[in-house]
């Protein structure tokens, strides 16, 4: 199920990522008194009695040196783009400010369910100062404190209860859902009217079923697919899209849905750290991955060509080592088919699950190979192991001593588990756990 998501809205210093991290509950951010610092995240999943959300801050997206105005306004535009609540924040110490204004105007424009947050409003005696706040015309005030996390919960609480009631329409479980993920110009969009331009696609006509209106579904050789369109990469337009900030947040929200990411390079570019950090969100997400390098024509070829621009991102992408990679010209619409064995082979794996029985064979044999590491005089001792989770397939591995599973020896094992039943595509996540 895709989670409902709450945006914060504000002009600066009102507290937003104050209680962004509150929320979140941890400390991600830097908050500061100096404007316009970096923030390090302003997307993330919070939870909230038995509701679980995502949350935007969207005062950590910055239009580099436009006036207020204009971040006030692309914020704002985000939150009614992205969000199914938004909380609208203003500070109780300042009363209502000619900037408080213009944001309660864009908001009251769209259609979206808007709560009103008074922030700092720290102690009981405060709270008669948040009358004034009706005038803004979002119903009653929520006073609330981010420095001492106070009036937190009554506000999610009124937040919740404007979540779509009808969770999205979901898809059978053994369609794929796939989104393509990279900096912008890498040709994604591009790719994207490739693949659906290709001989023997079936784009369904009940495509843009979802709240955001960007899947499309279609079909290829009895495989049925949910493309997860980025961005409305195919409806661009706005100012903030060409942020990177945004483009992120649109990606970490298009992989959360996606049980296969095609993470695009550019063959004509090159590799540049962007492109990794965009690829570790899906990574980090436990996603299968497919890495696509575009652009192929733009390569003058010989033999040898392919093999040396693989090497090169394996070596970039140590991390996505049981990616495969696939070499395409979107422009061109060339070596298309290559692309869809590969995104097959990873939304099965992703989803696969082994037998306990053959699977403490494989970890039985593993040891045999290579015996448990030691520590003064004690030994690792493997007793069972699990398949406890799909997507990404995890494993629990019961042991006497969690501390001595290191890192290479679970590297181990979990390569001795992909040569046993062969997990290209997916990450593999172990974990060790003391046997009770
Ligand atoms: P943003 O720009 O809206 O994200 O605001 P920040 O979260 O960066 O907060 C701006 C300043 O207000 C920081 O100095 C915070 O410590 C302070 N602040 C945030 N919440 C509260 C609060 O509830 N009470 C008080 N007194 N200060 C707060
Ligand atoms: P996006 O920002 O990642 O969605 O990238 P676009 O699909 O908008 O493509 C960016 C630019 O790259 C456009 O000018 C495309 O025509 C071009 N482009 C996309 N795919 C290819 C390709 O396979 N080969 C070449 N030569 N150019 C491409």
């Amino acid at each position: 199920m895709t989670k409902p998501t709450i945006a914060i809205v504000g002009r600066a210093n009102v507290g937003k990522s104050t209680i962004f991290n509150r929320i979140i509950g941890e400390r991600v951010s830097i908050v500061e008194d100096t404007p316009g610092i970096t923030r390090d995240r302003i997307y993330s999943s919070g939870e909230w009695l038995t509701h679980e959300f995502n949350i935007i801050d969207t005062g950590g997206i910055e239009l580099g040196d436009e006036p207020f105005q204009e971040q006030i306004r692309a914020q704002a535009e985000i939150a009614i783009d992205e969000a199914d609540v938004i909380i609208f924040m203003v500070n109780g110490r300042d009363g209502i400010t000619i900037e408080d204004e213009f944001v309660a105007k864009l908001l009251f424009k769209s259609s979206k369910p808007v709560v009103l947050a008074v922030n700092k409003i720290d102690n009981p005696e405060m709270r008669t100062d948040i009358y004034e706040f009706y005038s803004l015309g979002f119903g009653e005030p929520f006073p609330i404190s981010g420095s001492h996390g106070l009036g937190i919960g009554d506000l999610l609480d009124e937040a919740s209860k404007h979540f779509p009631e009808q969770p999205e329409e979901e898809y059978d479980d053994n369609v794929i859902k796939f989104s393509l993920i990279g900096r912008p110009n890498v040709g994604k969009s591009s790719l994207i009217n490739a693949i659906l331009g290709e001989e023997r696609v079936i784009v369904s006509p009940i495509a843009g079923t979802t709240r955001d209106a960007i899947d499309t579904v279609y079909t290829f050789e009895d495989q049925e697919y949910v493309m997860i369109d980025t961005a409305g990469m195919r409806k661009k337009g706005k100012v903030y899209e060409t942020t990177e900030r945004y483009s992120v947040l649109r990606a970490l929200k298009a992989i959360e849905r996606s049980n296969v990411v095609l993470v695009v390079l550019d063959a004509d570019t090159g590799i540049i750290e962007q492109d990794k950090k965009i690829a570790g969100y899906a990574h980090e997400a436990g996603k299968a991955v497919v890495i696509v390098v575009n652009k192929w024509d733009t390569v003058e070829k010989d033999s040898k060509t392919m093999k040396k621009f693989e090497d090169k991102v394996r070596e970039n992408f140590q991390f996505l080592d049981y990616a495969r990679i696939a070499f395409v010209s979107a422009l061109e619409g060339k070596r298309l088919k290559t692309l869809f064995p590969f995104i097959n082979e990873a939304g099965e794996n992703h989803r696969k699950r082994v037998q306990s029985s053959t699977l403490n064979e494989v970890i039985t044999d593993a040891v045999a190979m290579n015996p448990t590491p030691t520590h003064n005089g004690s030994r690792l001792n493997i007793f069972y192991s699990t398949q406890v989770a799909i997507e990404p397939p995890t494993f629990v591995v019961f042991v006497n001593d969690v501390e001595m599973m290191h890192f290479s020896y679970k590297r181990f094992l979990e390569n001795r588990i992909r040569a046993a039943f062969g997990f290209e595509g997916t990450p593999v996540h172990i974990i060790a756990r003391k046997r009770n």
